[in-house]
């Protein structure tokens, strides 16, 4: 294996997170096999945004720069992927697990002829080719994956690999690639953009989620579960039951049809640890449970456990967290 190619999907925002873990595994992949990290930056008006790749594990950069790619769309991008692939000739292609890398891995797995792996975790290099690492049957058990077409493509669960400390004194080599992006030619039609509204740090990208369930009782106690979740500088998660009731938003909901995260802390409140809810957080380092009933299946997966009426533990919690943090 020469070279692996991991790609950030800009549109006209800033560089996604995800772009410095892609970059981080690629480069330990790469490495273990003395390969090279090429990195494709798709996207409208990049060249501002390329400047600490290089820094961060990047041996090159392919930039594909149009206004056809301001906002997502599938075949623009699958275009420009296309492209940035045949530039690099990259055999292990990695994208980010958010909805604009899963929506394009596979159509680019496709049209590659490439086999794919979708909600990886971890990548490991084995005597018989690089395996990818995902969970399986909801998080009970992990399956390590081979995969016999020469180009690989994975979609790599966000903060599942860590980024690498910068090192200034990497250069990196920029390529401008030109893709054929056609918009006569679309098969697909973007009739609107819907765009979530967050106030501070997005849940998929929390270093902390205080997550809320039914055992709450109401939408009022996530008042407090929203200021510990600032000031441990995390954002505030929900299981379904607590987003079905209209407790929160949508947005908030973590598990099989919600949000994938993986946070270093995920606190479960009130939440019962329902496999459809666990499928959402196996990525999690630490979980911490506040749950009433002992038996309840989040205690089978949590690191610390409180068996305890949350109303009781939360507000000593809080005042714990304000005073360290005064
Ligand atoms: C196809 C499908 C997809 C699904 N996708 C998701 C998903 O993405 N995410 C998700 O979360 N669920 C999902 N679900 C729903 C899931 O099966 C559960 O119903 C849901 O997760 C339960 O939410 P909960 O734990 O908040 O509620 P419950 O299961 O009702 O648990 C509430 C918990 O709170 C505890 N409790 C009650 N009062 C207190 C108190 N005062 N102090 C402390 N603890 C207390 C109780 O002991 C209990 O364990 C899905 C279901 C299906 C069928």
């Amino acid at each position: 294996m020469a070279k692996v190619l991991a790609f950030a999907l800009t549109g006209s925002g800033p560089l996604p997170q995800s772009t410095y873990e892609l970059l981080g595994g690629a480069r330990a992949v790469a490495d273990a096999a003395g390969g090279q990290v090429h990195l494709a930056v798709l996207g409208a008006g990049v060249a501002g945004k390329i400047g600490d790749l290089a820094a961060h594990g990047a041996d090159r950069i392919l930039v594909v720069d149009s206004e056809h790619l301001a906002v997502y769309h599938p075949d623009a991008y699958l275009a420009a992927a296309r492209a940035a692939a045949e530039a690099s000739g990259a055999d292990v292609l990695l994208l980010p697990g958010d909805t604009r890398g899963r929506d394009l891995a596979p159509r680019l797995g496709y049209h590659l002829r490439a086999g794919i792996v979708t909600d990886c975790v971890a990548l490991e290099a084995s005597p018989d080719g690089l395996r990818f690492v995902k969970p399986v049957y909801g998080g009970k058990a992990m399956a390590r994956i081979t995969v016999r077409t020469d180009r690989k493509v994975a979609v790599m669960r966000q903060r599942s690999l860590d980024p690498r400390a910068p090192d200034p004194s990497r250069r990196a080599e920029v390529l401008n690639v030109e893709a054929a992006i056609d918009p006569s030619t679309f098969r697909t039609q973007v009739v609107d953009h819907i765009s979530e509204e967050t106030t501070g740090i997005r849940l998929e990208d929390a270093p902390v989620v205080v997550s809320g369930g039914r055992g709450l009782g109401g939408p009022e106690p996530f008042k407090q579960l929203e200021e510990l979740a600032r000031l441990l500088g995390g954002a505030v998660g929900a299981s379904r039951a607590a987003v079905d009731a209209g407790w929160v938003p949508p947005s908030c909901q973590v598990g099989q049809t919600g949000k994938v995260i993986g946070p270093d802390l995920y606190l479960a409140i009130g939440i019962s640890g329902a496999s459809q809810h666990l499928a959402g957080i196996t990525g999690a380092k630490t979980i911490v449970a506040i749950n009433k009933d002992e038996q309840a299946p989040i205690f089978g997966v949590a690191h610390i456990g409180v068996v305890a009426d949350y109303r009781e533990v939360l507000p000593h919690l809080l005042e714990e967290v304000r005073a360290a943090r005064a």
